[in-house]
Formats: C-alpha cells, sequence, structure tokens
C-alpha cells in the first residue's frame, strides 16, 4: 500500500510503488462505493483497481438505469436497460461510442461500445485502415519495416463479450461499470489503458436468452419460496451450444460477433463465462491445443494467462487460475473466432449463482485442492455475491487490458507475424490450397460449404482454364495403433516400420506419415480453389483438414467434438493439395456468394430431378408443395443423362414457378415430354411434428434450425401434448424425436420429479419474453404411460417415428422396435466423432442418392443388433453374439470334422452372419413360433457402421470393435406404420449437411418406405 501510518490509504498517490492509486484529485461516488463494499462478501473478494468509483460530474453511473449499483444483489437488467445505459454514457462521454452490430433471430439488436481516449475515437477510420494493412500484409507485400511503421502508428482493439450463456449473469453489469471506469476515472492506470487502447465490449451476445433468463429470475422473485425453471430456452434455437458455433456460423449470434471482430481488425476476443469459482483464465488451458493456430498464439496464451494470474494473486485475491481441464483442441467456440483470424482468444470461466442471490456456496474438494497451477485456491465455504463475480470479472479484464497497453506495438506486431506466417503457409507447412472440382455430383452442399468458408471471410477463388497438379493417390498400408483401432482418414499412423527406422517420407506438410504415391490431377474449368496464401488460411485449413485424437492422449475428457472435417460431413470432395503448382493456375476471384447453378432446361411438361442427396431438393418438395411429386424406385436414364434411385419426377407444376425455385435453390431440373418408364411412387409433402420434452431442448433445436433453414414446416409438440393427444395420425405423418442428450428412457417417460410446487414456462406480465416456443403450466410431467400408448398407436396405424441416439434407445427400451436391441459396448469411446458408414440397403427409400460410403457424425453412439424374433439379442447364429468357432480341427474357417464318423453327404455350411445382419430363422424357432417376427415386420437395415480397419474418419475412436458393422440406419415395420432407428445424430450444429437427408427420405417416402424391400422366404 502507500503512504500513511494507519495502514490505511485514504488518499494513495500514484507512485512507483502503487501503480494502481486512483487519482487523488478525483473525487469517490462515495454512496455507490459504500453500496459496492456492503455487497462485496469479503475483503480479500476485490481489488484497489475496482474498490471505489470514481464520481463524474456529467457522466451517470449504472444506478441511473439500475436504481442500484452494478452486481447489487435482486437485480439482473434486460438487455434494453443495459443498452440504455450504455447509451445515456454515449451522450454524456466523448470517450464512448455505441454500434449496432446486428439482430438476433428473434429481432433484438446486438451492440458493441467503443471506449478510449477523445483523440483515439476520433481517428478511429484511419486507425482501422491502419489495422486493415497489418491484418492482410499483402496490402503492405509483407514488407515487414513498413509494418513497424504501422505498428508504431496504431492504436491496438481489445473485444470483450458477455453472457453468451443465459444462466452465466453476471458479465452485463460488470461492463457497464467497466466502461463508466474506462470513461470517467483519472487514474494513471486507467488513463495509460484508455490513452494505448481502444476496448470494445458487446455486453450482451445472447440478447433473446438474456431476455428470457431475466424473466426466469423475475418470476423466481416473485416467488420466493418455490422451485422455478431452468431456462429452457436460450436462444431461439439452441442453448449452450450457442458457445460451438464458431466453425458452422448458423447463429446471427455468431455470425455478428464474427464480422465486428474481423471488420474492426480487433487484436483480442475475450469471452466472459461464469461456472467455475472464482477466476479461471482458461486463456491457458489444457491440451491437446488445436493443431491449426500459430505457435506465436500459444506462447501469447501463456504470457498473458500467467501475467493474469500473477496480478490478482497479488491482489491477495484467491482462486485466480489459468491452467485447468479443458481442453482447446476444437475450433467451435466463440473466443476462437480470434484464433483462428490471426488475434489471440480468451475465455474467463468465474464464479456466478445463476442469478443476482447472494448466496452460501460449498465447493467440491476438486475445486478447492492446492494444485502446482492453482497455490491460492478457492474456499470450501463462501458466502458468494455477484457484485463478488462483478468484482473478479473487472479485476482480471482491467489487468489485462494494462497488459495490452503496456504492451500495444508488441501484440500488433505478433498481429501482423501472424498473418504473414498464414500468407506464407504454402511455402512453409503447407498445404498450398484446397480444391473443389467443378465436376462434383452435388455441387449445392459443395456451394453451401464454400458459403460458411465466406462467411469466415476466407476468399475463393474459381479457375478460368484448366489446370494440372500432382496429387497423392495411394499409401502403404498404415500399421494398426491399437488392436482395433486402425487409423482411417488420410494415412494419419505411423506407417510400417521394417528395419526399425521411422518411416522418414516427408508426405504433405513435411509431416512423417504414411508412403504415399504421387500423380497428375487435372482439374476442370470451373472448379474453387481455396488459396492457402490469404490471411484467414488457418480457419479454412482447421475446416477441410482431417483430425486425429490418439486414443492414449493424456486428456482422457475431451471438452467437445473431437473430429469435424467440414467436407467429410457434407459429403463433398475437397482435396488437399500440395504442389505449390496450385497457386499458379489462372483463376478469377469469386465475388458474391458461392452457388451452384440451377434452372430448367429441354422443354415439355414432366420434369426430372436427378436425386444426389443435396438438402436444396427437400425444399423443392415443400417450395411446390401442390405439385405432384412422384420418385424413381430404381435409377434410369432420359434425355442422355444418368439419374439416380430417388429422383423426382414432377407434373402438375407451372414451368415458370419451377424454374424461379430451382435457379433459386441451385437445382438442375430437365424438361421431357413424356414421362419415363420406370417405378415411381408419389411423395407428398408430409404432414411434420418434431416432438420436444421438457428436460432439455438443447440437441432438437438443431433439428429445428435446419427444418426452418430448408423451408420445412413443422409442428412443435411436446411429450406433454402427446400425453394428452389419441389420434395423433390424424395430424401428422411424421414424428421426429430427436436427441434429448443422455435422457434415459425412463427420464422421458417420468418427466421430472413431481415434489414441490408446479413449474410453468409461459408468457405471463411478469414474464414477457417466456413460452413463444412452446408453453406449458408445468414442466414437469413426461411423456407418461399415456403418451407412450399414444405414440405406439401413432405408428400401428401409419404414422412414421423417427428415434435418434438416445431417443433411439428409448424406442428400443419400451418395445417399439421388435428385433432391434442395443448391445453393451464399455469399451467404446465415440467423443463427436467423424465415422464411416456403409450402404447396406440400397433400395431403401433412407438411401436415396446416396453412394456406398457416408461420413457420419456421432457421439456416444448406441450399437444396435437385429434379430428375426422378438426379444433377440442378434449377432450370430447361436445367439451368443460369439463371432468364433468352437474349438476343433483346422484353421478359423475350417469346419471340425468328427473322428470316426463319415456322414453319408457334406453337412450343409453354416451361413456366414455379419453384425449388421440377423440370423437366418431356424426350424427350431419356427415351430410353435410365437416370437419369430413375420418377414415384413423384421428390421430392415439401411446403413452400418464400416469395418473397424476404416471406421474412423476423423476425431478419437477407441475400442471402435464394439460399433464396426454394427446396424447404424434400421427401418422397422410396425403395423402400418415405421419406426425409423439412428445410432448417429444426422442433424448437429449445421455441421452435418451430408447426412441430411437420410432423415428427409424418411419424410418424403413416408407412406411408401417397404420400396425395394426383398422379404425373407419364410
Ligand atoms: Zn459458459
Amino acid at each position: 500500500m502507500a503512504t500513511g501510518g494507519t495502514g490505511i490509504a485514504q488518499t494513495p498517490a500514484p507512485s512507483a510503488a502503487n501503480p494502481y492509486a486512483r487519482d487523488a484529485k478525483q473525487p469517490v461516488d462515495e454512496a455507490y462505493t459504500k453500496k459496492m463494499k456492503e455487497y462485496t462478501t469479503a475483503p480479500y473478494f476485490t481489488s484497489p483497481l475496482v474498490d471505489y468509483l470514481p464520481a463524474s460530474k456529467t457522466v451517470p453511473t449504472p444506478v441511473a438505469v439500475l436504481k442500484d449499483v452494478a452486481g447489487a444483489p435482486g437485480i439482473l437488467p434486460y438487455s434494453h436497460e443495459v443498452y440504455q445505459y450504455m447509451r445515456m454514457v454515449e451522450k454524456a462521454s466523448p470517450r464512448v461510442k455505441v454500434f449496432s452490430i446486428g439482430k438476433t433471430e428473434e429481432g433484438r439488436e446486438m451492440i458493441a461500445v467503443a471506449v478510449s481516449s477523445e483523440a483515439n475515437l476520433a481517428k478511429l477510420d484511419a486507425n482501422r485502415a491502419n489495422l486493415a494493412k497489418l491484418a492482410d500484409p499483402r496490402t503492405i507485400r509483407l514488407d515487414d519495416a513498413e509494418a513497424d511503421r504501422l505498428v508504431a502508428a496504431s492504436t491496438p482493439i481489445y473485444y470483450i463479450t458477455g453472457t453468451i450463456h443465459s444462466p452465466e449473469t453476471g458479465a452485463p453489469t460488470a461492463l457497464m461499470e467497466l466502461v463508466y471506469r474506462l470513461a470517467v476515472d483519472e487514474s494513471p492506470y486507467i488513463q495509460k489503458i484508455r490513452n494505448k487502447v481502444i476496448t470494445l465490449v458487446t455486453p450482451i451476445v445472447e440478447v433473446d436468452g438474456r431476455d428470457r433468463h431475466v424473466d426466469v429470475y423475475r418470476w423466481h422473485l416473485a416467488n420466493p419460496n418455490k422451485n422455478w425453471p431452468g431456462t429452457l430456452y436460450w436462444g431461439k434455437y439452441v442453448a449452450h451450444d450457442n458457445n460451438r458455433d464458431a466453425m458452422g456460423l448458423t447463429l446471427a449470434l455468431t455470425r455478428n460477433v464474427l464480422n465486428t471482430y474481423v471488420d474492426w481488425h480487433a487484436q483480442v476476443l475475450h469471452d466472459l463465462h461464469e461456472s467455475v469459482p472464482y477466476l479461471y483464465d482458461n486463456t491457458v488451458g489444457d491440451g491437446p491445443y488445436n493443431a491449426w493456430i500459430d505457435p506465436i498464439l500459444t506462447s501469447e496464451w501463456q504470457m498473458i494467462g500467467w501475467h493474469n494470474v500473477n496480478e490478482m494473486t497479488k491482489f491477495g485475491m484467491p482462486g485466480v487460475f489459468t491452467h485447468g481441464t479443458f481442453d482447446t483442441w476444437s475450433p467451435g467456440y466463440l473466443m476462437f473466432i480470434a484464433a483462428m483470424h490471426n488475434g489471440i482468444s480468451r475465455l474467463y470461466e468465474t464464479f456466478g449463482n445463476g442469478g443476482a442471490d447472494t448466496l452460501d456456496r460449498s465447493l467440491t474438494p476438486s475445486q478447492t485442492s492446492r494444485t502446482w497451477y492453482r497455490q491460492n485456491p478457492p474456499l470450501p465455504k463462501t458466502k458468494w455475491s455477484q457484485r463478488n463475480n462483478n468484482n473478479y470479472e473487472q479485476t482480471g479484464l482491467l489487468v489485462s487490458l494494462n497488459q495490452f497497453a503496456d504492451n500495444a506495438q508488441y501484440f500488433l506486431k505478433n498481429f501482423y507475424l501472424k498473418g504473414k506466417r498464414s500468407i506464407l503457409k504454402p511455402k512453409t507447412e503447407g498445404p498450398a490450397a484446397y480444391v473443389f472440382s467443378a465436376d462434383d455430383p452435388r455441387p449445392g452442399p459443395q456451394a453451401d460449404l464454400l458459403r460458411i468458408l465466406q462467411l469466415q471471410k476466407v476468399e475463393i477463388a474459381r479457375a478460368t482454364r484448366p489446370f494440372t497438379v500432382t496429387v497423392p493417390t495411394k499409401r502403404r498400408p498404415a500399421k494398426q495403433l491399437t488392436n482395433d483401432n486402425a487409423a482411417g482418414g488420410r494415412g494419419l499412423s505411423v506407417a510400417d516400420d521394417r528395419d526399425g527406422q521411422q518411416d522418414t517420407q516427408r508426405g504433405e506438410g513435411g509431416q512423417r506419415r504414411a508412403e504415399s504415391v504421387m500423380e497428375s490431377r487435372t482439374f476442370p474449368t470451373g472448379s474453387y480453389i481455396v488459396r492457402m496464401d490469404q490471411p484467414y488460411s488457418r480457419v479454412a485449413d482447421a475446416l477441410l483438414d482431417y483430425q486425429y485424437w490418439a486414443p492414449d492422449d493424456p486428456q482422457r475428457q475431451p471438452y467437445d467434438d473431437t473430429g469435424w472435417t467440414f467436407p467429410e460431413l457434407f459429403n463433398v470432395k475437397a482435396t488437399r493439395v500440395t504442389d505449390a503448382n496450385v497457386l499458379d493456375a489462372a483463376v478469377e476471384p469469386v465475388k458474391g456468394d458461392v452457388k451452384a447453378i440451377g434452372g430448367v432446361t429441354g422443354t415439355g411438361s414432366v420434369y426430372l430431378v436427378n436425386h444426389n442427396a443435396d438438402p436444396a431438393l427437400m425444399t423443392l418438395r415443400y417450395r411446390l408443395k401442390d405439385a405432384k411429386f412422384d420418385v424413381a424406385e430404381e435409377p434410369f436414364e432420359a434425355a442422355g443423362l444418368q439419374f439416380n434411385r430417388g429422383s423426382f419426377i414432377i407434373h402438375d407444376v407451372a414451368a415458370g414457378d419451377l424454374n424461379k425455385a430451382a435457379s433459386e435453390l441451385g437445382l438442375k431440373v430437365t424438361a421431357l415430354s413424356s414421362t419415363p418408364s420406370v417405378k415411381t411412387h408419389g411423395a407428398r409433402a408430409a404432414r411434420i411434428a418434431l416432438m420436444h420434452t421438457w428436460i432439455s431442448t438443447q440437441d432438437e433445436g438443431w433439428w429445428r434450425q435446419t427444418l426452418d433453414f430448408r423451408g420445412v414446416p413443422y409442428a412443435y409438440i411436446s411429450t406433454q401434448t402427446v400425453s394428452k393427444d389419441p389420434d395423433l395420425k390424424s395430424k401428422y405423418d411424421v414424428i421426429l424425436f430427436p436427441p434429448v442428450g443422455r435422457a434415459s428412457g425412463q427420464l422421458i417417460v417420468s418427466g421430472t420429479p413431481m415434489y414441490g410446487n408446479p413449474i410453468p414456462w409461459k408468457t405471463t406480465e411478469l414474464t414477457p419474453n417466456i413460452g413463444k416456443e412452446d408453453s406449458t403450466d408445468d414442466i414437469r410431467p413426461g411423456l407418461g404411460w399415456e403418451g407412450l400408448v399414444h405414440l405406439q398407436k401413432f405408428v400401428r396405424d401409419g404414422g412414421v417415428l423417427i428415434a435418434v441416439d438416445d431417443t433411439a434407445e428409448f424406442v428400443a427400451q419400451f418395445g417399439f422396435t421388435p428385433g432391434v436391441s442395443t448391445t453393451p459396448s464399455p469399451r467404446l469411446k465415440v467423443v463427436g466423432t467423424v465415422l464411416r458408414s456403409k450402404l447396406v440397403d440400397g433400395a431403401s427409400p433412407i438411401a436415396y442418392g446416396y453412394g456406398e460410403d457416408l461420413s457420419i457424425y456421432a457421439d456416444n453412439p448406441p450399437a444396435f443388433a437385429v434379430s428375426a424374433t422378438v426379444g433377440g439379442r442378434g449377432a450370430r447364429r447361436g445367439g451368443d453374439g460369439s463371432t468364433q468357432r468352437a474349438t476343433g480341427r483346422g484353421t478359423p474357417d475350417d469346419p471340425d470334422v468328427a473322428q470316426g464318423f463319415a456322414p453319408s453327404q457334406a453337412l450343409p455350411e453354416e451361413p456366414r452372419v455379419e453384425p449388421w445382419q440377423y440370423a437366418p430363422v431356424t426350424d427350431e424357432q419356427r415351430r410353435n413360433a410365437t416370437n419369430l417376427i413375420p418377414p415384413a415386420q423384421r428390421p430392415r437395415v439401411v446403413l452400418r457402421y464400416s469395418d473397424a480397419r476404416d471406421l474412423l474418419v476423423s476425431g478419437l475412436l477407441d475400442g471402435g470393435a464394439d460399433l464396426a458393422q454394427r446396424p447404424m440406419v434400421v427401418d422397422v415395420p410396425v403395423d402400418k406404420g415405421h419406426v425409423i432407428m439412428f445410432s448417429n445424430n444426422p442433424i448437429w450444429r449445421g455441421e452435418t449437411q451430408g447426412s441430411y437427408f437420410l432423415v428427409f427420405n424418411a419424410i418424403l417416402n413416408h407412406d411408401n418406405l417397404n420400396a425395394g424391400r426383398k422379404l425373407d422366404e419364410k
């Protein structure tokens, strides 16, 4: 501390000894400061940076809107109140400017607040022009001397984002007060930040969810002794996964933050969360680190994270640490927008109470243990307040801003260097480019993928002439990494090592990898080239490349998906090219959105559309819902073109309407004067319901979003709706039951325990923002036994029920799907992994438009087994699931022979039964066959998981033998209807376009799912 004999510095003076001291000449807002102190539950839960509030004659404090101080108990402002305050400060201070950065799905505004000195704000545009050159070093011909001149003349931008996760409530008030301090405080510490840094603040990222959560909190305050609902809906579509959208960019909030971050050319994106006591600075985090980021960034993380811990430790604040168990592998987090665009990503977890109540909190030993990286851990018992949380958030941010102010030019130079190294990628680690061929059979999904790269600010070029490059063809077989976990993907395993030396073949990117043979390949005019000699090459490389997570990685608990390879999940071919000649191909830059070319050619009133599993086909069906759509049950040829099974034959449509829709959707349509001769069935626009639980709406949100984006109408119903409706079939043809998220079947039926009070989710005067998506007087009841009966009746009446992952286990558990069971797979580890599947029954309408292989997304998937008998466990003859022959003479494939006995004729050979098949029915089973499923009702396996050695495409796979060759998509006929079970999750985070049509096919062919089926004879 500073001067004075009492030990209490009444008016500390700034000095080298106390760099944190306030300006003695500036008065303190005594009333505000008194309240802050009152709401802080212990003296060590604050710091000299935030334990006072400077007074201002002109700028209002947060009291102006909150009627109390930031972090006061019982006060959570709505978004409009937070914005009102920011605009009051803007009006009162030349050091603050508010920018509108876009709207949410529900039309609420998002803002960014810039705070800096008057001088810095006056030259924002000039500064932005400088930063733009540093961000794209091509503009200064990679001239380091010019970069140094720009660095010296520029002010860095530090972007802070709050409350993406709605129950993490503290950031808005912390950021209101932070903006006030940065605008008003004359202490040397704050002045330096103001003069050397532009602080940019988005106080609320998930604005829709914030307003809903404030509603819930208000209900809780108004009903003090009652149980209250969790915030079931955050954004319009998803809850916590709003922080997993930075790859697919499907949400408005992600795109708005990305555009702000990149357009401002900010150096840091610092995202505020609240789930760990008291401040876990995830800046350092834990391994494995993402493999595509610049190592300059990873060392910046260490500098910044440990500095943060060091400074806050000096303030005597307990529980501040930066190393922890969250890996930094997936680039899906909001903060990773910075990491993928040459900036610095940061994330805080402070401690929050889910609202603004002051509470006694008990922590677990794992949270309070003293470890090497947490020498000053949180306390086992704490009275914790929102004010404490606001103190920690603001102190950490000020420490960070101060470090940035002290090192502004250092970090700006790094920013430039990371951009320059991204541009030099083809010459260093590679690759040189990714190529998307103009002859891809799926131009629509190809354009979908490339548009995501464009949203990521990646430049796309189009070849104006054919070009030839060398590409790898085949590799020496890779050595198995574990007994059942051969490497899939692309040569990512260590090659066979015959002479005790590591394979020194330097393949793509100079990495050690399996031997590959190079061949020339020519790509046609119009092929797309994603060149790696551009500033944001890293995000393209990270999304397009393959991931490999070693089963024995020291990190035992991946925090999120381990694989995401976009071309695989979009079912689109991308070629990774290391040959630098690709950069000499004649190209033009793509201006505007990449779009597949569509429209009608030919003449006549019969229209053909090839089925290539492009999701736009589904949009076409619903856009022209009054037209007559037939689908071909076999491939055929017409007008000199090949058409796949499932191709559309459209009648009764106005040519102009069809041409307009096909052009907009990028679908090629061929007009003919007569109907081709091929077996068809009708494809009515099915009436769809999407059923949700009141337990969690997170994972089904991705399904709703996909249906909305693709223009597919549906009724949104809950398990409670179903429990009350005995005649579902009169309203719906198809009920989708997407994953609930690790829910047991019993939980789906029972719902939340019925102790205590009813818990409503509905729009009221007190809660105007909730209950719009769906509403109920009491969220507790589940599907119930009546609901089970109603769902089964729906299927028996001819309805189609689609169940996925945990809901597929649910339908198996409750007897919807005779002949399908799930088998335990204790050794299996699939954590958000891309796996390979194989077509089993190409004549099934569910498989229309697909080829032999399909990469899919799965996360801890159920392993199915099928049987021709009710209660059968599937797999091999004999029913024990064994794949081994009995002990005896000969090799593993030989028949055994009894000694001394010669049968009169050769014994019949045991039929080989694969893990995705059921065993043929035996004579024994047919006698008094009460359990025997009639042939037409037996499960029909449409796709299966691939063989163990090529099951893995991308990510983590361990114990893959438990899943290999198992059924993946099973169509179970039940009376007049069907239950369709998915082990994979075909609709996930806007990243799995390639598997959407498995669901869409089931919908389009809902009343003809038995097409092409070959029945067993008996
Ligand atoms: Zn969070």
